[in-house]
C-alpha cells in the first residue's frame, strides 16, 4: 500500500483556467492485485488538448469529471508486480498521468522501450506529439517539392518538430512564435523567417513580406490571427493542416472563425481537420523516420520542466501563457 498524491478536477473553467480549477488530493493505492502491477509515474505530459476535455460536452475524448483525477500521457516504473508480463523496473507508457502511483491491469499496460533515448521524449518528439507533426505535414497537408510552409506556435512541442521535417525535407520556413528566445531556437534548428507575433502590430503584413511568393502549405495550432493571415497569403491550391487552434481554446462563448475564409474558394486551399489518433497506423513509419533523424543529429528538441505533481497544474497554465519552450513537462520522482 502507497500514498498517492493526485490533480483533481475541482470546477470546470470558463475562460483561461485558474489554479482554483484544480485540486491537490491524497489517496491511498493498495497493493497490486492478481494480474496487476503498481507503477510509480516518473514523467507526466500536460498538453493543450486537455483544455478540451474540461468541458462538459461530446467530443472526441470524454471530458474529465469533477472530484476525479485527470488523466494524460505519462512514463512510470513498475514498482510492484502480480503478473509475470510486466516485472520491477521496467518502464511503461500510459494514460495514467496526474497522480504519483497507480495499479493497473499488466496487459493493459504499453512497456517501453527508450532505445537510448530519455524516457520523457516519448512524450514529446518520438511521442504522441512529434507524431503529430509528421502526420500532419506529410499525410495531411501532403507536403510536395518546393513547398513554402508556415508553422504557428513554431517553437512548441508539435510545431518545432514540423519546422525541422520540413527542413529536413529541403523546404522554406517560415515560424511565429512569441518572444525573442522562442525566435533564437527556431533560428538554431534553420528556420528560414522567424515571426514574433507579439510584437508585431499587422500579421498579415509580416508574413506577406517574408513570403512575398506567397505559403503552400499552413500548419495550424494557433487558429485566430494565424489563420487569417495565412489565408490572406496563401497561394492557389495551398494546403492547410488544422492541427489545433490554442487561441481560441479559453474563449468564452464561440470561438472566432476566420473573417476571410471566402479566400478559399478562389485560391482553391484545403483546409483539413485532423485528431492524431485516428492515425496510429502510421507510428511505425513515423518511428523508423524519427529514430533515424535523431540518429543522425537532424532533430532537435527541447524541455521546459516542472518539478512535483502539486506543479502540475502550473505547468498546464503556461501552455496558454506561452511560458513554454519545447514540451511541456513534469517530473515527478
Ligand atoms: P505547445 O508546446 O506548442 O504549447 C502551446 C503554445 O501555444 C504556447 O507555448 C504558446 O506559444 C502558444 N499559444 C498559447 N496561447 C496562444 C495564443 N492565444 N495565441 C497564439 N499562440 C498561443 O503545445 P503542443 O505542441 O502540445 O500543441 C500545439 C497545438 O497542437 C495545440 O493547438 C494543440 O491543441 C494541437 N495538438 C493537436 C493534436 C491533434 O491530434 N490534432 C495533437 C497534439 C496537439 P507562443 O509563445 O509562441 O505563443
Amino acid at each position: 500500500m502507497v500514498t498517492s498524491r493526485e490533480i483533481q478536477l475541482k470546477s470546470r473553467p470558463v475562460g483561461m483556467p485558474s489554479a482554483e480549477n484544480f485540486e491537490l488530493a491524497t489517496v491511498t493505492v493498495p497493493d497490486p492485485a492478481a494480474g496487476e502491477v503498481q507503477v510509480k509515474n516518473i514523467w507526466m505530459t500536460v498538453d493543450p488538448y486537455m483544455r478540451g476535455r474540461m468541458v462538459d460536452r461530446p467530443s472526441y475524448v470524454p471530458p474529465f469529471q469533477l472530484g476525479k483525477p485527470l488523466q494524460g500521457g505519462a512514463i512510470g516504473e513498475v514498482v510492484a508486480s502480480n503478473d509475470p508480463v510486466l516485472g520491477r523496473g521496467d518502464l511503461v507508457s500510459t494514460m495514467f498521468g496526474w497522480r504519483e502511483f497507480f495499479n493497473a491491469p499488466a496487459g493493459s499496460l504499453q512497456k517501453l522501450d527508450t532505445f537510448g533515448l530519455p524516457p520523457q521524449a516519448f512524450l514529446g518528439v518520438a511521442g504522441m506529439p512529434g507524431l503529430t507533426a509528421f502526420v500532419g505535414l506529410l499525410k495531411i497537408a501532403a507536403l510536395k517539392p518546393g513547398d513554402v510552409v508556415f508553422v504557428s506556435a513554431a517553437a512548441g512541442a508539435v510545431g518545432s518538430v514540423v519546422c525541422q521535417i520540413a527542413k529536413i525535407k529541403g523546404h522554406t520556413v517560415i515560424g511565429s512564435a512569441g518572444g525573442g528566445e522562442k525566435g533564437a531556437f527556431l533560428k538554431q534548428i534553420g528556420v528560414d523567417h522567424v515571426i514574433d507575433y507579439k510584437a508585431v502590430s499587422n500579421l498579415t503584413e509580416v508574413l506577406q513580406r517574408v513570403a512575398p511568393n506567397g505559403i503552400d502549405v499552413y500548419f495550424d495550432n494557433v487558429g485566430g490571427e494565424h489563420l487569417e493571415a495565412a489565408l490572406a497569403v496563401a497561394n492557389r491550391f495551398a494546403r492547410f493542416a488544422l492541427c489545433g487552434m490554442i487561441s481560441q481554446y479559453n474563449v468564452a462563448g464561440m470561438p472566432v472563425g476566420p473573417r476571410n475564409l471566402i479566400l478559399a474558394v478562389g485560391k482553391s486551399i484545403r483546409l483539413e481537420g485532423f485528431i492524431v489518433a485516428n492515425h496510429f497506423n502510421l507510428l511505425p513509419e513515423f518511428q523508423k523516420d524519427m529514430s533515424g533523424w535523431i540518429r543522425e543529429g537532424k532533430m532537435t528538441w527541447k524541455e521546459t520542466v516542472e518539478h512535483g505533481i502539486e506543479n502540475a497544474p502550473t505547468a498546464f497554465l503556461k501552455l496558454f501563457k506561452g511560458e513554454n519552450l519545447g514540451k511541456m513537462l513534469v517530473k515527478l520522482a
